[in-house]
């Protein structure tokens, strides 16, 4: 199975493709979580989308299109998950050449649809593990131990693009750019639209219940 999943920052897209790709045995092909792996290893992808990133504002597509047409090139038989790629109508007109090139379709878009008010509050309360990623907030997910991650113990840190200012470009950001998005996959087919205003369990029911159907389990 092949899915996108698509949604404003913070909408919980990262959380929701953790779980579907534990639940179905699918890679998850994050675009910004191999953008901070390049930046970790010092490479010199990571060091061209620093800057970007740091500021809330996109890195420039042949970047990323490179990046991830390579990823899925790779990606095992039985699928992926793309967690915040494609952002622009231009990335997802080069994503349909890449998989037309490779012999592959994905079978489901998904929209995790939010309020801008519930994001702001998601993402600066937002930390994470700088070791092993896992995720956590300050009110809605806290860790056992104050500040630690529970799985290695290691000081949670606030992304520098989870600060408030940085929130509200990566939304404006989000409007001009990444929302058409959700446009051009109307016109093409079929767009599932969940509602992400819910709880993280709530919305992964009604995602795996979409996506058994599709799988008819
Ligand atoms: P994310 O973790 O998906 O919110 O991505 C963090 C940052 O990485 C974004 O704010 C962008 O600067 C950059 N980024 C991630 N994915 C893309 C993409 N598909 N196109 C351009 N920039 C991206």
């Amino acid at each position: 199975m092949r899915i996108i999943i698509l949604g404003a920052p913070g909408a919980g897209k990262g959380t929701q493709c953790k779980r579907v790709v534990e639940k179905y045995g699918l890679q998850h092909l994050s675009s910004g979580d191999i953008l901070r792996k390049n930046r970790a290893g010092g490479t010199e992808l990571g060091k061209k989308a620093q800057s970007y990133m740091d500021s809330g504002k996109l890195v420039p597509d042949d970047l990323i299109v490179e990046m991830m047409a390579t990823a899925i090139s790779q990606s095992p038989d039985t699928g992926f998950v793309l967690d915040g790629f494609p952002r622009t109508v231009n990335q997802a007109e080069e994503l349909d050449k890449a998989l037309e090139a490779d012999g592959k379709k994905i079978d489901a878009i998904i929209n995790l649809k939010i309020e801008d008010d519930v994001i702001l509050g998601r993402m600066t309360g937002r930390r994470s593990c700088p070791k092993c990623g896992a995720v956590y907030h300050i009110k809605n997910l806290k860790p056992k131990a104050d500040g630690k991650c529970d799985k290695d113990g290691t000081g949670l840190i606030q992304r520098p693009d989870d600060t408030p200012e940085v929130v509200k470009q990566r939304l404006e950001t989000y409007y001009e750019q990444t929302e058409p998005v959700v446009g051009y996959y109307k016109n093409n087919g079929c767009v599932i639209v969940l509602d992400a205003g819910k709880s993280a369990d709530a919305i992964s029911s009604e995602l795996f219940e979409t996506l058994d159907a599709l799988a008819g389990n």
